[in-house]
């Protein structure tokens, strides 16, 4: 494979964390992503060394490194809760979130920022997921934190690029904060990225207000809704209002090198095709 690029998807932990890379290995991945625990649970019981040493020898066997993989937390975390008692709850679960993945040696997490509920102010807001950052990031010593763009929906944050900014700002540490770009997200929320000349100006417009150097992992999904619609419905890649130019430009982009690039498109039937029509797209593929 001369990929530089690292492809997978988000795939199924049911039945432990040591399924994972087994399954992305079955549709030829050499990125994945995974809930660590269920993600619609508040508790979940610890990780066992057994656990961990079965993960880490299956993507061994698998040839995915651990930079390759992109855990993702639990949809019940929000990171600007309005409620201080709330906010506290879904901290404590982000803590958690990230030990976790410490513990089985990964280096991101990726999580959805946070919303307002209507109850507080957007800057308060994102504010508050500041800080919730920095106090997990004091918490543990390797992890990223990842922050997902997303399609705005309701009165969830980080939909656009002049939010995620201004979250990453009032991060203390820089060296341990970055972005996963959901391009669903990003074009339900405005960008447009349905032609190259659009990905062009939209992924300028990325680096100069958060910084390619901040992109740290991508969710590559197509869109049902269409742009600008605030609405989160993931397609498959092509077959949505983003369709396949889009796709193309990002697989020959620079800043998509090794980094993960990971599938949450709606037929898992169709992932391993999808990921080899990504590798297909990409032009300079090194010589190795
Ligand atoms: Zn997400
Ligand atoms: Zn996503």
């Amino acid at each position: 494979m001369n990929s530089k690029r690292w492809i997978g998807a988000h795939v199924s932990a049911s039945g432990g964390i040591a399924n994972a890379p087994i399954n992305a290995k079955k549709i030829g991945a050499n990125a994945f992503a995974l809930f660590t625990k269920n993600q619609r649970r508040w508790q979940a019981a610890p990780l066992c060394p057994e656990q961990i040493l079965a993960f880490k020898q299956n993507c061994e066997q698998a040839n995915i490194s651990s930079d390759a993989i992109l855990p993702h937390d639990s949809y019940l975390i929000n990171l600007g809760h309005p409620d201080k008692e709330q906010l506290e709850k879904s901290r404590e679960a982000f803590f958690d979130e990230m030990d976790r993945c410490e513990q089985i040696g990964l280096s991101l997490l990726n999580f959805h920022p946070g919303s307002h509920l209507r109850k507080i102010e957007i800057d308060e807001c994102l504010a508050r997921i500041s800080q919730s950052i920095n106090m997990a990031l004091e918490r543990t010593s390797k992890i990223t934190a990842v922050i997902e763009n997303t399609a705005g929906q309701g009165s969830n944050l980080g939909h656009s690029f002049e939010q995620l900014a201004q979250i990453i700002d009032k991060v203390e540490d820089k060296s341990r904060v970055g972005i996963c770009i959901d391009t669903c997200h990003m074009f339900a929320a405005g960008y447009d990225i349905s032609s190259y000349q659009a990905c062009e100006e939209s992924f300028t417009l990325f680096d100069k207000i958060v910084g390619n150097q901040y992109l740290k992992a991508m969710h590559l999904n197509d869109s049902k809704t269409p742009l600008n619609s605030r609405v989160d419905r993931h397609q498959s890649l092509g077959l949505g209002h983003i369709g396949r130019e889009g796709f193309k430009f990002i697989m020959n982009h620079p800043a998509t090198e090794n980094i993960p690039l990971v599938l949450e498109t709606i037929n898992s039937d169709i992932w391993a095709d999808e990921i080899n029509w990504l590798r297909s797209l990409e032009q300079n593929k090194s010589a190795t």
